[in-house]
């Protein structure tokens, strides 16, 4: 019997409030950080409480409040974490996530991403598996990890409660974020929990019928 099952824990870092997600196989105890936004010290305290080992850190994109905290974690683990980017979002990562244009000081990326992720893309955590969605529209190499067999969705800065993502940064398309919004999560089913980078969680069917942004 598969008894595996995903525990997620939420934790709001950084200057500009962004979400970090450490998530975990509870069987294994094989845990996977997505978007450490900072103090990454801090991340691994959260897993070692849990007694949970981290293997992997997957970043949605590479504006700076979703990966500052990526030197701090890999420098608290015993063993280099699997860092896992889209190329597309490479650029973004070397002019430091656009730190700049936030007035936010520069600071230490931590080791540089060494796992290419790709559209439809299945990432291992233990026993479960995340479906890589690339999504563009809030910058090019945007991905989502949808782990269909828990029904649950990590979106983001592509769609949050009631909103969505800014276009207007470099890299980033309304259009093209529609698309990725009706292809990538629309595509769905409505009881899927969707937990964004920024902000609660929500559900696909709760978006469909009230984002404001995208009821018809
Ligand atoms: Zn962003
Ligand atoms: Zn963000």
């Amino acid at each position: 019997m598969n008894t595996a099952s995903l525990s997620i824990v939420p934790m709001v870092l950084g200057p500009v409030q962004t979400n970090t997600y450490l998530v975990a196989d509870t069987e294994s105890r094989v845990a996977a950080v997505i978007d450490p936004a900072w103090d990454g010290a801090a991340i691994v305290r959260e897993a070692e409480r849990r007694e949970w080992r981290i293997t992997d850190i997957w970043l949605t994109h590479a504006h700076f409040d979703h990966f500052a905290g990526v030197g701090g974690v890999a420098q608290n683990l015993d063993a280099a974490p699997r860092i896992a980017l889209h190329p597309l979002d490479w650029p973004l990562w070397q002019l430091r996530g656009g730190a700049a244009w936030f007035g936010v000081p520069t600071f230490d990326p931590g080791p540089p991403p060494n796992v290419e992720l790709e559209h439809g893309m299945q990432l291992a955590l233990g026993t479960l598996e995340f479906e890589v969605r690339h999504s563009p529209g809030h910058s090019p190499g945007h991905v989502m990890f949808y782990c269909a067999g828990q029904a649950c969705l990590f979106s983001g800065d592509l769609l949050f409660a009631g909103g969505v993502g800014r276009t207007d940064l470099p890299g980033g398309d309304w259009e093209t974020l529609l698309a990725s919004i009706r292809e990538g999560v629309f595509s769905l089913p409505d009881e899927v929990q969707v937990h964004p980078g920024h902000g609660p969680s929500t559900t696909v069917g709760r978006e469909r019928r009230t984002n404001p942004f995208l009821v018809d």
